[in-house]
């Protein structure tokens, strides 16, 4: 059995790890991230090429199972991969841990987009945590805010005049954030609301200082796709 992966996410390496030595593992990503964490089995990067590309890849190296393991906010592909297994009529799950839900104490502004949050940072404070990735700071290139810019690369394209960089990959801790939030004077904080728990020390220490969280809600799975909330899950669906 040969199962395609499409990673770029912990959840996925973790599956991959969970299914290596058991099944045939081939994991995607797409190249964006300069040295990535490899996961277990095989590993090919870049883009495939459309729904068209990605189901002539499925055919051609007989995959059986794709398992779209990609972040919840990457639409594109999910999109794709709904097409491509309907195509080349193969079973498609698609991994997606749980999204975030706000907590007593917290200040969330809700938003449909990354254009809607940096309409939304209006009255909110003068000095923003963006953590948002490094794509799509364009949304917030015109703001008067100072702005505390953290990615894993530098970001692309066009950012606020007043941005500072700081390049980190997560897990963070819950100390360093609180740190992070106080030494850089935060007033209010940008996330997507990405799930899971290596970057949730941030919400926490938000609530903590008071901080206004301004979250950008995920776009839907595409219609009639099956989900998993977890690797362990994920990896049920294929044995079942
Ligand atoms: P996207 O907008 O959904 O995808 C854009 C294009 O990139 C796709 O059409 C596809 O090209 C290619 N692509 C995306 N994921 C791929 C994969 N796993 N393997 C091969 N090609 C892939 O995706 P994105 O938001 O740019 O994210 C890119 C990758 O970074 C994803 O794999 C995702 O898991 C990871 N990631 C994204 C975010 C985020 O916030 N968006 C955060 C962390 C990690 P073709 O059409 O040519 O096949």
């Amino acid at each position: 059995m040969h199962v395609l992966i499409l990673g770029g996410t912990t959840e996925a390496r973790v599956l991959a790890g969970l299914l290596h030595g058991t099944v045939r593992v081939t994991s995607s990503l797409a190249g964006r991230v300069a040295a990535p964490r490899l996961p277990a089995g095989e590993v090919r990067v870049g883009g495939f090429g459309g729904v068209e590309g990605l189901a002539g890849w499925i055919r051609q190296h007989h995959v059986d199972a794709v398992i779209d393991a990609t972040h919840p906010f990457a639409e594109r592909i999910s999109f794709n991969a709904a097409g491509a297994a309907a195509t080349a009529h193969v079973p498609l799950l698609a991994l997606r841990r749980p999204g975030w839900v706000p907590v007593k104490g917290d200040r969330w502004h809700e938003t449909g987009s990354l254009a809607e949050a940096a309409d939304r940072l209006d009255g909110l404070g003068k000095r923003v945590f963006l953590t948002t990735g490094r794509m799509g700071l364009a949304a917030f290139a015109d703001r008067p805010e100072w702005f505390l810019v953290r990615s894993v690369d530098p970001p692309e394209g066009p950012v606020p005049a007043r941005t500072e960089v700081l390049l980190d990959r997560g897990p963070f801790t819950l100390e360093g954030e609180r740190t992070l939030l106080a030494e850089h004077r935060i007033d209010v904080l940008v996330t997507k609301d990405s799930g899971g728990a290596a970057t949730a020390p941030k919400l926490r220490a938000a609530r903590e200082a008071g901080v206004p969280v301004v979250v950008v809600r995920r776009p839907p799975v595409p219609q009639g796709v099956r989900t998993a909330a977890t690797p362990e899950e994920a990896a049920a669906w294929l044995r079942g």
